[in-house]
């Protein structure tokens, strides 16, 4: 906790250097704080987030939520703006945006959605949030108390996670409602959030009456559990007027039939089946069948043979892919499910064929990328790991998991130099300065590189031990 603060005094050095001579309406909010400033905050943030139990990198629905949100983003009023959609493990009914772009979505928000339409609508919400600058013209409303608004957002946003480590610590605070009420949106900014999101929602080729439905639900919802109200309607409230106001917007846009993604339905039952307990959650999944109560059969299945596969029951996971394979042929999720299936029981020759024949099929599904790397180094074959690895690194050079892969590999083929080295790019790039400064130390003493390597190495070193005096500098009052 002490460390969000003290990072974020680094980011206020400048906002408030910056805020002195500046005008107070309009077009403050793009002075004060300018969107390199945000992405700056954001990224801290990040790095705070990404180091949290509660984050879940899960590639399949990491890239779901990416791509989902990309289609919004293209339909938005500015699509310069970057964005990063990451998920976190938490049963509440949330989402939100972090300034820089980076949204997050609560597990709960996607099982509680029943359609893509419903989920697009809340993201579509968030992004105009975003695009309309709500973060920025929060921060510049508050100028003279910049540094409690900063440090209260990132605390507010850790602390509104179930299962946060830093999370709970500052819920037990006294001080969390207020934290809580610094952080909300005003009306007036909901209110512009509802109308561009759902300009976005039509633009992007959603049903823009996903939106009033869903919030109706989620009002219903909560008078049903009137204390545990989702987190979504304490940073968004959802009030009669609101719902109303939304409907008046979506009435024009007419019924508009739109068939749901089926990567939708199939990223909604795998949420389900790694969040629960997997003998619950295969009681789940098998009622749904027998009682035919689902939204698409596909989709149970999938999560069946998901929930199977984490209660090891490795014959009916063979049986439902069969089914599963003719039902969707061309799904690389299936595709990754077969390969995980003949890993664990053990088939690696076959498993290897099949990891070789889906990447060529899907050749950017990070899920097939991990696994396949996961299991050539565990057949002893760190080389083909290795080629793999640098042919993904090109697309995605910001992935952490690809560094791990890259060092478990030379780690295998004994080249420790090289291990360290690409120790410290992984650590690097989720958020550890520090341990990455360590990791390229010893990369320098092992001793077993080549000149060029090692220059290399200590060139890197340089730079990061620079960047890590600049970050204490910067924590000093
Ligand atoms: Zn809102």
């Amino acid at each position: 906790m002490r460390r969000v603060l003290l990072l974020l005094l680094a980011v206020l050095v400048c906002v408030q250097s910056s805020a002195q001579n500046l005008p107070d309406l309009g077009e403050v909010s793009q002075a004060v704080f300018s969107p390199a400033m945000e992405r700056g905050l954001g990224e801290r943030i990040m790095e705070q987030i990404r180091a949290d139990r509660s984050y879940l990198d899960d590639p399949v629905i990491t890239d779901y939520l990416n791509a989902l949100g990309s289609r919004l983003v293209a339909a938005s009023p500015d699509t310069r703006q970057l964005f990063e959609f990451f998920l976190i493990k938490d049963l509440s009914v949330n989402a939100f945006a972090l300034p820089g772009g980076y949204i997050g979505v609560h597990t709960g928000l996607i099982t509680i959605s029943q359609t893509e339409s419903e989920l697009a609508g809340v993201l579509a919400h968030e992004v105009a949030h975003v695009t309309q600058r709500h973060i920025a013209r929060m921060l510049a409303g508050q100028e003279r108390n910049s540094l409690m608004t900063l440090a209260a957002m990132a605390l507010g946003v850790l602390a509104a996670r179930a299962n946060s480590n830093l999370g709970q610590a500052i819920i037990a605070g006294s001080q969390a409602a207020a934290i809580q009420s610094q952080l909300d949106y005003t009306r007036e900014h909901e209110r512009e959030a509802d109308r561009v999101g759902v300009q976005i929602l039509e633009q992007a080729g959603f049903d823009v009456r996903g939106m009033p439905s869903f919030m109706e639900r989620l009002q219903r919802a909560t008078r049903q559990y009137d204390t545990n109200a989702p987190d979504y309607l304490r940073t968004h409230p959802v009030t009669t007027e609101r719902i109303a106001d939304l409907q008046n917007r979506t009435e024009i846009h007419g019924y508009k039939q739109i068939p749901d993604n089926r990567s939708f339905q199939l990223v909604r039952a795998r949420v389900r089946a790694i969040s629960e307990d997997p003998r619950q959650a295969v009681t789940f999944f098998e009622q749904g069948l027998t009682e035919r109560r689902f939204l698409n059969e596909a989709a149970t299945r999938y999560g069946l043979a998901l929930a199977l596969l984490g209660a090891k029951d490795y014959p009916r996971v063979g049986r439902e892919l069969v089914l599963l394979e003719k039902m969707l042929p061309d799904e690389p999720a299936i595709a990754a499910l077969r390969g995980q299936y003949l890993s664990a029981t053990g088939d690696s020759g076959a498993a290897l064929t099949h990891y070789a024949a889906a990447l060529k099929k899907f050749p950017r599904f990070r899920a097939l990328v991990y696994d396949y790397a996961e299991l050539l180094i565990q057949q002893n074959r760190p080389d083909a790991a290795l080629k793999l690895v640098e042919e993904q690194r090109q697309y995605t050079p910001g992935d952490s998991r690809l560094y791990v892969l890259q060092a478990r590999s030379y780690a295998a083929q004994g080249k420790r130099l090289l291990q360290h080295q690409a120790q410290a790019e992984a650590y690097l790039r989720q958020g550890h300065l520090r341990a990455a400064v360590e990791q390229l130390q010893i990369a320098s003493r092992t001793g077993d590189g080549d000149f060029y390597q090692l220059s290399s190495v200590e060139a890197r070193l340089r730079e990061l031990r620079g960047r890590l005096k600049e970050a204490e500098m910067a924590k000093r009052p």
